[in-house]
């Protein structure tokens, strides 16, 4: 068994806001050294400065490969070698199949999966140099399908087949692979779908929260803890598998 490196690096995408900015947070206070990648650098880096030292900004689009070969060796080079992948950056395109347009097909498969195929890849082989990793995936109850959802549902089932094959492949050189799926989270997100449905916000959230089993809507800190579970070395033994933080079985 390889030792945790002392400080190991993280990099978690999309962690501008929402939940990659509260995993980012809660890494730094587990003791790691983060970069906050996100697409928007200037956001990235209000959230890499409220953090504070452990913390650096980085702007990458994570579903175009020449930027996530960079944004992976500027961490390298100002960080460190990074050790821990958190796969979070997300948008969603929702609409019904049959109004569903192929470019919101694409984007939304574009940013989940080839995103989370190119940073892992990128990032790999600092793991499998390090004899240590930990790779951690956002995936969502959407996966168990939802209407007006058959991109992002797709992609975030999707995620859950490539964290499988991560853990079978990496297993060897000390990496594991897991899934988070988040249900019902307070985020951008969530409030771009009940502005896109017309529903005012508190009433969106007590009316997802009715359907839940604990009675209350996720915060971002609920998917942090989760994240940091499975970062961390006591985890070691947990690999290829799913959680999912939603209050209930599925919902
Ligand atoms: P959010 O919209 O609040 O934040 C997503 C972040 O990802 C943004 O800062 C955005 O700039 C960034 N991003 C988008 N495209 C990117 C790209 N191509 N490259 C780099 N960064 C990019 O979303 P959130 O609610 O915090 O969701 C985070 C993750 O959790 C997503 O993968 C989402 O699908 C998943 N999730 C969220 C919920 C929920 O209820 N909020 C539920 C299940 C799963």
């Amino acid at each position: 068994m390889t030792d945790t490196p002392r400080r190991p690096v993280a990099i978690v995408t999309g962690a501008a806001r929402g939940i990659g900015a509260a995993t980012a947070l809660r890494l730094a206070q587990d003791g790691l050294r983060v970069a906050v990648l996100d697409l928007e650098e200037a956001a990235a880096k209000s959230t890499a400065d409220a953090i504070g030292e452990s913390a650096i900004a980085v702007g990458a689009d994570v579903s175009d490969a020449a930027e996530v070969e960079a944004a992976v060796a500027r961490v390298t080079e100002e960080l460190g070698a990074p050790t821990v992948l958190v796969n979070n950056a997300g948008i969603t395109r929702d609409n019904l199949l049959f109004k569903m347009a192929e470019s919101d097909w694409d984007a939304v498969l574009g940013v989940h999966l080839k995103g989370a195929f190119l940073m892992t890849r990128a990032v790999q082989k600092h793991m499998v140099d390090a004899g240590w990793g930990r790779i951690v995936n956002l995936s969502s109850t959407s996966a168990l399908g939802n209407r007006g959802q058959a991109n992002y549902a797709t992609a975030k089932a999707g995620v859950q087949g490539f964290t499988k094959t991560l853990a079978i492949e990496l297993g060897r050189f000390g990496i594991t692979a897991n899934c988070v799926a988040p249900g019902f989270i307070v985020s951008d997100m969530t409030k771009a779908t009940a502005a896109r449905i017309g529903v005012p916000w508190d009433q969106y959230v007590h009316d997802r929260a009715a359907a839940i089993p604990v009675r209350r809507a996720g915060q971002v800190e609920d998917i942090a803890n989760a994240v940091s579970f499975f970062v961390d070395d006591r985890a070691g033994f947990v690999s290829g598998q799913v959680i999912y933080v939603a209050g209930g079985p599925r919902n």
